[in-house]
């Protein structure tokens, strides 16, 4: 329906104007190619709609601005990682008092407990460790539930992300279990470590964790990193009966799905994990994750917790849990991401949704816009079941142009989704520019 020509004619354009309105971000990152790989800071960088990046100023609120001086609205929210809003006045005076006070000891806080407690008031989970991405959280999670069940493997979704996990890079080819496309230098064959379960398929997950391998499933309630993809009726019910049944410890990963409201998916649906992992914004953009675990986890976790080696037991970091990070967590915590902060964001999701909707409707395409909470991404297929489905429809080029379309009048998405996320900052005219700016960009790719 869409003419690849026409994606490539419009993509031009745009590339040409993102270069003549950006020349100070040009010149930084023609700078940054002598001393960063790829002129990057780190490899995905590189995924940005333009040419080069544009390199930011400041960011505050849901507004963003560049060297070139360019104010975005930011619909990315550094990918989760910004959901509270960027600059929270009251997490910018806990670190900039902490920050005076010491900022890593190897010692407790008191924030540390603080944390945790309202951790546990939002999960329902009791007990907490801390670790600095919810990479290194996940990571850490799948150790302890290696290390309690004396089983091999991990199970994981389809086309699921957890971070820069080695077990979590494998999808389904059929029925074997391969690498995920793309993925550099696996340090073992994924099929020697990994389950790949087919989200919303409870017969798969019957068959393959009764094989009685698996240490644990880690899991998003509802994927959100091949677009969003919702739990079918009773699916998460049956997820738990299974993985009770064959002992498989069951580990939520509310990384992203804390969009779903203060305590995530978990406390809006009602759902009982043995573990579960968050991370990205629970500091208020400064680095730490948390997984919590119910009190029968923790009981069997006390031994190894004291035994002399645990320095040495394969869950560690040195600047993990430091003073700073848990002063700007309790900051974070007691000031957004509350019912009162949801009750702002998510009607501007809503209206986003409806937006994007209206545009789709207007002109006949079979695309959908899926919803969770205060997190929106539009697809380029029907409602997608699974995410082998999702990543049939992944559409680089045409995603590549709304996105700098996008850019070029002010509206940041993020890279490899599109995806939109808002906070209590946002207001109705922020949404509003995204629907005209998506309006502008379908009717002149369907002419
Ligand atoms: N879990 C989920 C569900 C994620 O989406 C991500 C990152 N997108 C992570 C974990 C890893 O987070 P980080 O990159 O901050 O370690």
């Amino acid at each position: 329906m869409i003419d690849r020509e026409r994606i490539a004619v419009l993509r031009a354009d745009e590339e040409r104007r993102f270069v003549e309105t950006h020349p100070k971000s040009q010149a930084l990152a023609e700078e940054a190619g002598e001393s960063l790989l790829a002129g990057v800071p780190m490899p995905w960088m590189t995924r940005w709609a333009g040419s080069f990046p544009v390199f930011l100023e400041s960011a505050s609120g849901a507004r963003l601005v560049d060297v070139d001086g360019l104010e975005y609205v930011d619909l990315c929210l550094g990918d989760t990682g910004a959901m509270t809003g960027h600059a929270l006045p009251a997490v910018a005076d806990a670190v900039a008092r902490r920050a005076r006070q010491g900022i890593t000891t190897m010692l407790p806080t008191d924030d540390a407990i603080w944390v945790a407690q309202e951790l546990a008031r939002r999960f329902g989970l009791p007990q907490w460790q801390f670790a600095m991405t919810a990479t290194d959280a996940n990571r850490f999670v799948l150790r302890f539930a290696r290390h309690l069940t004396g089983r091999p493997r991990v199970a994981v979704m389809d086309w699921c992300y957890h971070g820069t996990v080695d077990e979590a890079f494998a999808t389904l080819d059929g029925d074997r279990v391969v690498p995920r496309p793309g993925l550099l230098g696996a340090p073992v064959d994924v099929a020697q470590t990994t389950a790949v379960l087919p989200f919303n398929d409870l017969e798969a997950a019957e068959r393959r964790l009764a094989a009685g391998d698996v240490a644990c499933l880690l899991m998003e309630p509802a994927l959100t990193n091949i677009g969003i993809v919702l739990p079918e009726d009773g699916y998460l019910a049956g997820i738990r009966e299974i993985t009770r049944r064959h002992g498989v410890l069951l580990v939520i990963d509310e990384t992203h799905t804390l969009c779903a409201g203060p305590g995530g998916a978990t406390s809006a649906w009602g759902l009982e994990p043995d573990l579960l992992v968050v991370g990205k914004p629970i500091a208020g953009g400064v680095p730490l994750a948390a997984y919590g675990m119910t009190a029968e986890v923790a009981d069997r976790l006390r031994e190894p917790m004291l035994g002399h080696e645990i320095d040495v037991a394969g869950v560690g970091g040195t600047l993990t849990a430091n003073a700073l990070a848990l002063a700007a967590a309790r900051a974070a915590l007691s000031s957004s991401l509350r019912e009162e902060d949801f009750a702002l964001a998510v009607p501007l999701a809503e209206r986003f949704t409806d937006g994007v909707a209206s545009v789709i409707a207007e002109h006949g395409l079979p695309w959908t816009v899926q919803r969770l909470g205060c997190r929106a991404e539009y697809w380029f297929c029907p409602p997608p079941r699974n995410g082998a489905e999702a990543a049939a429809a992944v559409d680089e080029e045409l995603e590549g142009l709304l996105h700098l379309l996008a850019l070029n009048r002010g509206v940041l998405l993020t890279p490899f989704h599109n995806m939109a996320l808002f906070s209590p900052q946002h207001s109705t005219d922020d949404v509003d520019l995204h629907t005209a700016v998506f309006g502008e960009a379908v009717a002149a790719l369907v002419g």
